[in-house]
């Protein structure tokens, strides 16, 4: 019986990787032990290897049935340059390439053969696969099967029967479908019982998540896209329009950027496909037409620049980002003007449609508007519990969503001219009376007369702005569609009347500084530009002479460790990753020749690549420049609260929030003094503590919530601050 050793033989002579990623181990053994399984894990997680290693270890053949044509070729492509014998059946085909195909399978030449469902359904080829030894049927896209699914297929109702009907044949579903529902219903329907089914956890450590609020969206774009120089990535839009627009405004600022929607005709949108898939252009704008037949595995970044539909395709949005495994970037442009015309749309639908509809949108800004690790929501989404403290690859973890502060006093500043001015005006005259212009429009209504007029001058224009969206997001205020006129919901009278408080973040969005602080073993290396950039131009040739996409050769982590370890033989070259002996053999002189030519050229000496720590650990540090790190080195130092805040002109309660960050982030601070500064009585402080037993401490609302908000939440976070030291950091 075959086992794991020879599964691992082949994973570093065929593919050039050092080991198993989790649960590929696992699914494989289970494979070649002729076990039915169902492997599901995210999109980038390794799928794809769990088939083809046992492919390559049984005598007979593996079939693989995928419903993404247009994938099929460069998954041969990529197997070929591996130097394992595959090839496809579709529609896409020639008669003559067709028959090709059908003549290797009959003569026994193939490992593995990719079908469209509708083609393993078709007789003849039914007939001909039956006379075979066929060992292993892996069914992709298994969600296909399900009707809950996002796109069911109704030929793949039909596979189970099939399936069965090939003996020797082992059954492997696979999907990165997250929805337990769908889960379930692809088990039911494979038959496949719960004992054979492996689930990997669906975060994806590699993605930075960021969510900002859409200000200057054309600016914010454009100005992330200049972080990004040289990187292929996709913008999603809401409308055909807009991806027109957005491709015209950024090639005008010198981008290299083609659409892709439904409207453009489909020799076009093959072309700009084509042309992202290949590196010859860097950028896709898109409507969500775009991504179900795409496995680039360099994508580097993923920007919304409008509002998904809901968290489902936020995240196969975002899953289109960094399949290699090195960081790539999320950005989420955030605005409540999208989200209004949204539910616009959906207050059109009716009964269960619109309450769906509605669920999915309120999840959505669950997700947006948390004050927490973007991964606890997006991952809870899924049924996932998501509890690391820091996860810092998300804006919240690494500091870069402002503080929020106690915005009380304007927000009755601004709800005040609301109610003096009878509810029937929008967000700028309200703000032209706080700010106390002489505009036409004041004066003719007499405005300027009224006791809040010029009383919001100590707020900046930007400021005025935070406020309100605060306003919006915590429904104090909801707009009317129609006249645009702003409205005070019961929330407001409570504020008003001075019975409730409001937190919010009035800072003005600033331009983020970012540390990338949770890169991979081969990012962390600090290879060298200059030559990395030639091994890519060596790419891009070899791929262009042989028709194939450039990530069929070489992944970018592979040309990485090439920069850095400046192989000089052949026998080097097997240990960089991903270099396996096909490729060494097809691929190493090209590449070996760019090496020698530029160590030469710049005196470099080989690196020895076994010499590296395999795992370097993974250090999730706060940006030395960052206030929460000055304000956690301060309080070390033996600085009291006091005395910080008023060093950074903040409140105590901002001071303590800084140190939540700094010790979540993995650092200490002396605990003998901390509660010094807490006014609460000895009994309050231990109904406080029992609260936070309860309720844990990592979120303040249920505890503010069960203690019938009698204790403030600066004083909740000062005991949060202690509980969480005192619980070593976590
Ligand atoms: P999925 O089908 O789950 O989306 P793939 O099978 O396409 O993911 O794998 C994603 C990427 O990860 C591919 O580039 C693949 O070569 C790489 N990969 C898979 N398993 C390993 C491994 N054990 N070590 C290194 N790289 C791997
Ligand atoms: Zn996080």
């Amino acid at each position: 019986m075959p086992d794991i050793k020879q599964a691992e033989h082949v994973l570093h002579e065929v593919f050039g990787f050092e080991e198993f990623r989790s649960l590929q181990k696992d699914i494989i053994q289970n494979i070649l032990n002729k076990k039915d399984t169902l492997a599901i894990m995210p999109t980038g997680g390794g799928k794809s290897l769990c088939y083809q290693i046992p492919a390559l270890i049984f005598d007979g053949l593996t079939i693989v049935v995928s419903p993404l044509i247009s994938l099929m070729k460069d998954q041969v492509d990529q197997l070929t340059a591996y130097g394992i014998s595959a090839s496809y059946l579709n529609s896409s085909l020639s008669a003559q390439e067709y028959e090709a195909t059908l003549d290797q399978i009959r003569r026994n030449k193939l490992d593995l053969l990719y079908l469209a469902p509708e083609t393993l359904l078709k007789g003849n080829v039914l007939n001909l696969l039956y006379g075979l030894n066929v060992e292993c049927i892996a069914i992709d896209e298994a969600h296909c099967i399900s009707e809950w699914g996002h796109d069911f297929r109704p030929e793949y109702r039909q596979l189970s029967s099939v399936t069965e009907k090939f003996d020797n044949a082992v059954t492997l579903g696979l999907t990165a479908t997250a929805t337990p529902r769908v889960q379930k219903d692809i088990a039911n329907s494979l038959g496949l019982s719960n004992a054979n089914t492996f689930v990997a956890s669906f975060n994806r450590k590699n993605l930075y998540l960021d969510v900002v609020n859409k200000s200057n969206p054309l600016q914010q774009v454009i100005n992330f896209l200049r972080r990004h120089e040289e990187d292929s990535g996709i913008i999603y839009c809401f409308s055909r329009n807009q991806v027109d627009e957005l491709t015209q405004n950024l090639n005008a600022n010198g981008f290299n950027a083609l659409p892709y929607h439904a409207g453009l005709g489909e020799s076009i949108r093959t072309h700009n496909q084509n042309a992202f898939i290949r590196d010859e252009v860097d950028i896709i704008v898109a409507t969500i037409a775009f991504g179900m037949g795409i496995d680039k595995p360099d994508v580097r970044f993923v920007i919304h620049h409008d509002m998904p539909k809901n968290i489902e395709s936020y995240y196969q949005q975002i899953g289109r980002a960094g399949r290699d495994g090195l960081q790539s970037d999320c950005l989420f442009l955030f605005s409540y003007g999208d989200a209004g015309k949204i539910r616009y749309f959906i207050n059109q639908k009716s009964g269960e449609e619109q309450r769906v509809a509605e669920e999915h949108l309120q999840k959505l800004m669950d997700y947006v508007e948390a004050h927490q690790c973007r991964r606890i929501k997006l991952l809870g989404y899924f049924g996932e519990h998501f509890n690391e403290p820091n996860c810092g690859m998300c804006d919240f973890c690494t500091g870069d969503t402002p503080e929020r502060e106690n915005i009380t006093v304007p927000v009755q500043k601004f709800l005040s001219t609301m109610a003096r001015t009878e509810q029937r005006f929008g967000y700028n005259h309200i703000l032209n009376i706080l700010l106390g212009s002489r505009r036409k429009e004041v004066l003719k209504f007499n405005h300027d007369k009224l006791s809040t007029y010029g009383i919001g001058k100590n707020l900046s224009r930007p400021e005025w702005k935070q406020v309100y969206r605060e306003l919006m997001k915590q429904d104090i205020i909801v707009r009317e569609i129609e006249h645009k006129s702003l409205k005070l919901t019961p929330k407001a009278r409570e504020i008003l009347k001075g019975n409730q408080e409001v937190f919010g973040v009035i800072e003005e969005p600033v331009q983020k500084k970012r540390t990338k602080s949770s890169k991979s073993d081969i990012e962390s290396l600090d290879f060298n530009r200059n030559l990395f950039k030639r091994l890519k131009e060596k790419r891009m040739e070899l791929a262009r002479k042989q028709g194939v996409a450039p990530f069929v050769i070489f992944g970018d982590s592979t040309l990485i460790e090439m920069a850095y370890y400046y192989p000089q033989s052949e026998e080097s070259l097997l240990k960089i990753h991903g270099v396996g002996r096909a490729k060494s053999k097809k691929y190493g002189t090209d590449f070996l020749d760019v090496i020698l030519e530029f160590s030469q050229q710049h005196n470099l000496k080989e690196r020895s690549k076994s010499a590296q720590p395999k795992h370097k650990p993974v250090k999730k540090t706060l940006s030395k420049n960052s206030r929460p790190y000055e304000v956690g080195h301060m309080f070390r130092n033996g600085r009291s609260v006091q005395d910080i805040a008023s060093h950074f002109d903040v409140k105590e309660g901002t001071v303590i929030s800084n140190l939540i960050k700094y010790v979540k982030a993995g650092e200490s601070i002396p605990i003998d003094h901390l509660l010094d500064i807490s006014s609460l009585s000895k009994s309050e402080m231990q109904r406080v503590r029992k609260a936070f037993d309860k309720h844990g401490h990592e979120m303040l609302r249920p505890v503010y919530d069960e203690l019938n908000e009698s204790v403030s939440y600066d004083e909740l976070r000062i005991v949060q601050l202690y509980l969480i030291v005192e619980n070593g950091s976590r």
